[in-house]
């Protein structure tokens, strides 16, 4: 269902211009306005779903093979060999628009774009952690 307030609802219907690089039934996929690098893509589902946490699992499946349709044209199209794929879930995660989206993101030498920092566990931490996880299923 459209979220008549939703950016990427009127990105899908074509109420607001992209520049598209996929589309079938159910997703689509257009170029971040603010890319990381040239032929930085966002790929979204055409429904309305927040984020990872409220996409239905059948959508979510089109959005991940569209997703690797898209990588793969991305990586064939242009000059690049890596890219990373991304996706923000909640604020704190980084998310600003709430449309599911996943960046996928040409990556080259040198390019200064970094990624996350690891942390180290503490003695005995990690066991309990996979415990809750493993508990939550
Ligand atoms: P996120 O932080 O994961 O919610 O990312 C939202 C992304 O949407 C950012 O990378 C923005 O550059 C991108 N964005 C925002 N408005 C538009 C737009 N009108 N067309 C394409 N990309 C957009
Ligand atoms: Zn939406």
């Amino acid at each position: 269902m459209k979220d008549t307030n939703c950016l990427f609802c009127k990105i899908a219907t074509g109420e607001i211009p992209c520049d598209k690089v996929y589309e079938d039934a159910d997703t689509l996929a257009f170029l971040d306005i603010h890319p990381v690098n040239p032929g930085h893509t966002l790929v979204i589902p055409k429904e309305h779903c927040q984020n990872v946490f409220e996409t239905p699992e059948e959508i979510w499946n089109k959005v991940m093979q569209s997703v690797q349709k898209v990588a793969q044209a991305i990586r064939t199209g242009l000059p690049t060999e890596d890219l990373n794929i991304a996706m923000n879930n909640g604020t704190y995660a980084g998310q600003v628009v709430f449309h599911a989206h996943v960046h996928i993101m040409p990556r080259h030498a040198g390019d200064g774009f970094e990624l996350w920092h690891g942390k180290m566990y503490a003695e005995g931490e990690a066991s309990v952690i996979a415990e809750k996880i493993k508990k939550a299923f």
